[in-house]
Parts: structure tokens; C-alpha cells; sequence
């Protein structure tokens, strides 16, 4: 089934959640004493989008960069599309390759043009085509909106800009799942929503997304679930109608009273 198309190009409804693509069963991760992730189980169908929610230094980031395999894992596995992370070498550039990571930083390459930017992966570690890569790279950055700022500098755009092509760079690697780790946090006010509309977009097409985030409209509103995270533990996890208006733990209880 790896062959199924990444991006659906239907409206509205995705294929059936049915199939497991993300599956971490008892990760557990230590930075020295601190046991940062505790016994996470947790199971991210294809074309689902969970949002991950919890308190400052619950584990979150750690937990988007173990699915990534940017941080190791000390007990526990991770697999993508039925392939368990390899510890390291060349398999490990492959399965890295199918997560795509948008950072509340964008971390674009200020010397490279928004074009160049979003071309770079596919042409580099994909090996392709470098006609083929311009023209989706394109199609990419007018689908998140920026199309016509694809010759420019990063510097020359708005962070919201800046954000979408990060979105559009993540992309053109053609991943498998994406990771948003508090993408709208760095950002001016008004530049959240064009941020968090380029992500809707991306779950009406069918992507599988994990989102930390702290935007709780758009949690209401995209996620199929919420995870809620504190102390490195999965603490909760529902449908947001539900997590939202009746939450069940003291703790998701607490958090939300302090956050809505
Ligand atoms: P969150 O994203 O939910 O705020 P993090 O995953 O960033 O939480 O961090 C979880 C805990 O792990 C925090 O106590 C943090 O200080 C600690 N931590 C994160 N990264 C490191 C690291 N590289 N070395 C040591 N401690 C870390
Ligand atoms: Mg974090």
C-alpha cells in the first residue's frame, strides 16, 4: 500500500481511516534523569491529523522528533507504514524522508530563493529530475499561497510566508506524514490563520498530520483527535468535541481552565 498517493486531490471527506502509518508502542526516552517520554503508545492512522496538546515541557517537541528520528528512543519502537526507525545509516535517510517537519522556527536557507528552497530535498536526497522538481515545487508554493513569491529571498517575506514555505519545502519530499511542532507559535497575530489555512488544506487533502499546537480553534476544527500530553505521559487522548467540552482527566481539566 506505500503507493497510495500522498496528497488525495478529493474534497471534503478522506479515504477511511483504516490503516495504521504511525505506530510508537511503549517509546520511552530519558535526557539524563528526566524520563521525558513515559510508556507512549499511540497509533496515527493514514490521512488522520492528531493534534498534540499539553504543557511547556511535557515531552511534545521530544515526541515529534523520536517519530522523526531526530532524538533516539531508549526503550520502546516507532514504525512508519509497517518499517520499524532504523537505528542509523542509509535506511534511516529513507524513513527520514517520509516524515516531513514544520518547526516554529522556518529555518529556510537565507541565501536560496523560496523556489530554490523548496527544491533542494527532492533534487539532493531524492535524486530527481530537476525540471520535474521546478514544476511541482511551484505547484506546491501556489497551493500554500506564496506562487508568486517564488523568486524572492526569505527574507524579503513575512514570517507567515516564510511559514507556508517551509510547509511547501517539507512537502516536496513527498512524506508520508507531517509534523508541525508549534508552526504558528513564532508568528504575529495576524499571520497565524494563513498558517493554520495552508494546514487545513493539507488535512482536507488527505495528509497525515501530527500538530502541536496551542491554536485550539484549529484542534476543533481539523483534528480527528487530541492528544493530550503532561509529564511525558499520554494523559488523555479523544475526539476534540469531546476532549474539549468534557474532559476527563484533572490535569487536561487544569490545562484547558488556563488556557481557554
Ligand atoms: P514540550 O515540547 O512539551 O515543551 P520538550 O519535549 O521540549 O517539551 O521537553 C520535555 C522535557 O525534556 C523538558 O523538561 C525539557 O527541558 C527536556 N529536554 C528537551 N530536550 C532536551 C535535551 N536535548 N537535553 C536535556 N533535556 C531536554
Ligand atoms: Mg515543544
Amino acid at each position: 500500500m506505500s503507493d497510495v498517493p500522498l496528497t488525495k486531490d478529493v474534497e471534503g471527506d478522506a479515504a477511511p481511516l483504516a490503516e495504521d502509518l504511525v505506530v510508537l508502542d511503549g517509546v520511552n526516552k530519558h535526557f539524563g534523569a528526566l524520563h521525558v517520554l513515559q510508556d507512549i503508545n499511540l497509533t496515527i492512522k493514514r490521512g488522520e491529523v492528531v493534534v498534540v496538546i499539553g504543557p511547556s515541557g511535557s515531552g511534545k517537541s521530544t515526541l515529534c522528533r523520536a517519530i522523526n528520528r531526530l532524538e533516539t528512543i531508549d526503550g520502546g519502537t516507532i514504525t512508519i507504514d509497517d518499517e520499524p526507525l532504523p537505528a542509523e545509516g542509509r535506511g534511516l535517510a529513507r524513513l527520514r524522508a517520509d516524515v516531513g517537519m514544520v518547526f516554529q522556527s522556518f529555518n529556510l536557507f537565507a541565501h536560496k530563493t523560496v523556489l530554490q528552497n523548496v527544491m533542494l530535498g527532492p533534487i539532493k536526497v531524492r535524486k530527481q529530475e530537476k525540471a520535474k522538481v521546478e514544476e511541482r515545487a511551484r505547484q506546491l508554493l501556489d497551493r500554500v499561497g506564496v506562487g508568486n513569491q517564488a523568486d524572492k529571498y526569505p527574507a524579503q517575506l513575512s514570517g507567515g510566508q516564510q511559514q507556508r514555505v517551509a510547509i511547501a519545502r517539507a512537502l516536496a519530499m513527498e512524506p508520508k506524514v507531517m509534523l508541525f511542532d508549534e508552526p504558528t507559535s513564532a508568528l504575529d497575530p495576524e499571520m497565524i490563520n494563513e498558517v493554520l489555512e495552508a494546514m487545513k488544506q493539507l488535512a482536507r487533502e488527505g495528509m497525515t498530520m501530527v500538530v502541536v499546537t496551542h491554536e485550539m480553534g484549529f484542534a476543533r476544527s481539523a483534528a480527528n483527535r487530541v492528544v493530550f500530553m503532561a509529564d511525558g505521559r499520554i494523559v488523555e487522548e479523544a475526539e476534540p468535541q469531546q476532549f474539549f467540552d468534557n474532559p476527563k482527566s484533572d490535569r487536561a481539566k487544569d490545562f484547558l481552565s488556563k488556557i481557554l
